[in-house]
This record gives structure tokens, sequence and C-alpha cells, in this order.
């Protein structure tokens, strides 16, 4: 299909340095007709954030850091690029809005994206949903803010993509789906320590969490993939994306991760999207939809693969599915308070402050502590995620004094 220029969809890339950035921009390069780099940003890259706008040549690039983003000014001017360098977290939220802008990708890790995810969905984007931690925080906030402007929300993440595709034509997200499918079945790859005993689990290291069987991905989310937070945020997610309660579904834990996720419908049948896990396959869906276009994936080679298999998930050796169950079941802030003890958590893991173990305890504790309060307003959960963020760091410097007496 041949474009015309007027038709080429301007795409604002958030979260560009990371996997889910570099993966989009190249499902983009492979398209220049199509689609057209708006704005690229990044928190501190400068770099990496350089080449890809010697590459792009997108209008504006963002770094939040603001000592990072003069030195990709200054580079950016020698080397007679016209792209306009802005930094701080605000210059997130004026690209997602901008009115150039058709497609936002929402690629930022954490509640940092937060803010940009809900300029975008405010002004009508079509906005390519792969930062869970923003929709899990503000599920209600944020799917009204969709809906309000009739912005078009894709999910990115590879399990909501497919249980997204196994819907009828025509489904948007938020329309509820409780009368049309009996239940959603979440696939999980069960992470790199699927099978682990809670002795072994407590002695696993950084590189050991970090590294995924069959995603690569970036290092918070490869860290929730291992603790199976990653899953309990994606339940959290599939309920505000498809408008279901928890128990409409089924965690199967799938080691293979071709399956990314099935729904049955009342008649007994389960329709499953399948495909070689890379994320460009759903990034390519939502860049297209409701076309499609080639994502550079290989074909599935289910001869090779030869069998696919299914799983209980061990609730007691992973906690963290059902703290992030319990969160949603709770309301109001809970899941703000949830996802913010969670990065602080895995922050201390990754750099080596507490074992991986600890880090569902760190998040019982701060939900605990942490009141529940009725979300009204963008601000009830952003003072939640900072209350929360307190809590946790109290709760970590309780525990590494702990450490130091037993030893
Ligand atoms: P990543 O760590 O590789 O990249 C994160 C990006 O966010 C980087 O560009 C970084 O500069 C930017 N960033 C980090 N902190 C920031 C801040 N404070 N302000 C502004 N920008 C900031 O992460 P990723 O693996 O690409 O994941 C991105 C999001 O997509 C996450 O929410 C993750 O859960 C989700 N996701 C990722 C995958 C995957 O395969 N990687 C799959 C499904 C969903
Ligand atoms: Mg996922």
């Amino acid at each position: 299909m041949s474009l015309s220029a007027c038709d080429i969809q301007n795409v604002c890339v958030l979260g560009a340095t990371g996997s889910i950035g570099l993966n989009t921009l190249d499902v983009i390069a492979r398209h220049p007709g199509r689609y057209k780099v708006h704005s690229l940003t990044a928190f501190d890259k400068c770099d990496a954030l350089f080449d890809l706008c010697v590459r792009f040549e997108p209008e504006y690039a963002v770094l939040v850091d603001v000592n990072a983003a003069e030195r990709l000014e200054a580079r950016c001017l020698a080397k007679g690029l016209a792209t306009k360098v802005l930094a701080e977290s605000k210059a997130l939220e004026f690209v997602a809005s901008h009115k150039s802008v058709d497609i936002v990708m929402a690629a930022i890790v954490g509640a940092a994206g937060l803010q940009a995810n809900l300029s975008a969905a405010k002004e009508g984007k079509k906005i390519l949903l792969a930062n869970k931690e923003s929709l899990v925080m503000s599920g209600e906030l944020f799917m009204k803010a969709v809906e309000n402007s009739s912005a078009v929300l894709l999910p990115i993440d590879s399990e909501h993509n497919a249980i997204f595709q196994c819907l009828p034509n025509g489904y948007r997200c938020g329309e509820s789906l409780s009368n049309t499918i009996r239940r959603v079945m979440l696939t999980a790859s069960g992470g790199p320590f699927r099978g682990y005993t809670e002795e072994q689990i407590s002695k696993v290291t950084v590189s050991e969490a970090c590294n995924h069987p069959n995603w690569n991905m970036g290092q918070k989310i490869s860290v929730d993939s291992a603790s199976l937070m990653n899953k309990g945020l994606e339940l959290i997610e599939a309920c505000w994306l498809f408008d279901i309660a928890p128990e409409m579904i089924d965690v199967h834990v799938h080691p293979e991760s071709i399956i990314h996720s099935m729904v049955e419908y009342q008649d007994g049948s389960v329709i499953a999207q399948m495909g070689n896990p890379d994320m460009r396959t759903p990034i390519a869906y939502g860049l297209a939809w409701p076309e499609r276009i080639d994502s550079g994936v290989s074909s599935l080679d289910l001869f090779s693969i030869a069998n696919l298999s299914f799983e209980k998930p061990d609730h007691k050796a992973f906690p963290c599915l059902d703290l992030a169950q319990e969160a949603f079941k709770a309301g109001g802030t809970s899941c703000a308070t949830l996802n913010a003890a969670n990065e602080c958590a895995v922050d201390a893991f990754l750099k080596g402050n507490i074992p991986f173990h600890k880090i569902p305890d760190i998040i019982a504790r701060v939900l605990s502590l942490a009141p529940k309060v009725r979300v009204m307003s963008v601000e009830d959960v952003l003072q939640a995620d900072l209350l929360a963020r307190e809590l946790a760091r109290e709760a970590l410097s309780k525990l590494k004094s702990s450490v130091l007496v037993a030893s």
C-alpha cells in the first residue's frame, strides 16, 4: 500500500533509548514512507540519544537530566541538526501532547512515565502502551482520560496485545468484556527462577535475575519477571484494559513463550495469539493498527519448538503475584503504593543492598503501613507514590540495620 505525504504518521517515542524504544525505532525504520519520528526522549543517555537524533532527525529530543540535555544540544548544533533539545520531565508532557504528534509510544520505565502518558491520553493521541506501571498506578483516571478524549489505546505488553488480538474486531480498550468472554488465560514464562525452591531463591544474584530465558528487556522488568511481580502488574493492567475482574484471569506459566495469551469465549472456544518472543510483533501491530505491516520478526518454526507446556504458578515461592492481586482488590491508592514499593525494592536489589527474596517483604510492609485513599485526581496518585517511597526507604534501612546486627 502506498501512502501520500499527508498520510505519514508522526511518532513520539518516550523512552527511545530503552529496549522497547529501540525496537520501535527498528520497526519504524522499515517503513520510512509511513512513519516519521517527531520526538525522542530518554533520561540521561546523551550519546545514545545523539546517535538516534543523527539517524532519525526528530523535531524534538528530550533528556530529563539538565546537564545531559546541555551536552546533547551542543552536539546537535555542532552536527548541524535542526533538532530542538529540551530538558526536564515537563518536556516529556510537551512532546507527548504536541499537536503534530499522531502516535505516542509510551515506553518510559516505571512511574516516571505517568504524567506524559496522561497528557497523551488527554490530547486524544493513539497511545501504544508499554509502560504498564502508569496504568497500574492510575487505572481509573487513565482509562477515563482515554474515554473522554477518544484517544486510541493499544496495549504493547505482549500478553495484552495478544488478548487484544484475540478479541472481536472493533473492540476498543475499556469496553466491558464480562458478558462476552469466560476468562482470559494470561501466560507467563515463569522467569529465570521457575521451579526454584524458596531456599534457592534466597541465593540468586543480580545477573541471574536480569538474565531472562526468552526475552531481552530492561533491567527493571527483567527483575519483575523473575519475581513474578511483572505478572502481578500485568494482571492489574488486564483488569483495567479489558474491564474485567481479577477472578476472570488465570495465569498459565508457559515456559516456551510462544503463546502470548488466550481468551476463552462463552461457547468454550479458546483463541490464542502465537509468535516468536520478539517485541517487534506487538509494536508493529500497534503502529499499523488496524492494518498489519512487516515487523522484521522471523517466522515461527513449530517443528523445532515441538512442545508447548503449561504449569500453575508457584504462589508460595513467588508471593508478588498475590500481593498485586490483593492491592487491586483493595482499590484506591493501593496499586500506586504497590508499584512504588516495588520500584524501590527492585532498585535496592539491583544496587546489591537487599537479597532478591526480600523484595516481596518490603512491598508487603509498605502496603501494610500506607493509608488507602480514594483516587479523585492525579495528585492523590502522586501523593501515594511519594509516601510509599518514603515508607520503602525506612523499611529498607531497617532491613539493612537488622542484617548488620545479625552479622
Ligand atoms: P529500559 O530500561 O530498557 O528503558 C527505559 C527507558 O525509559 C529509557 O529510554 C530511559 O532513558 C527512560 N527513562 C528511565 N527513567 C526515566 C525517567 N525518570 N524519566 C524519563 N525517562 C526515563 O526499559 P524497557 O525494557 O524498554 O521497558 C520500558 C517499559 O515497557 C516498562 O514499563 C516495561 O514494563 C514495559 N515493557 C517492556 C517490555 C520489554 O520487552 N522490554 C515488554 C513489555 C512491557
Ligand atoms: Mg508482558
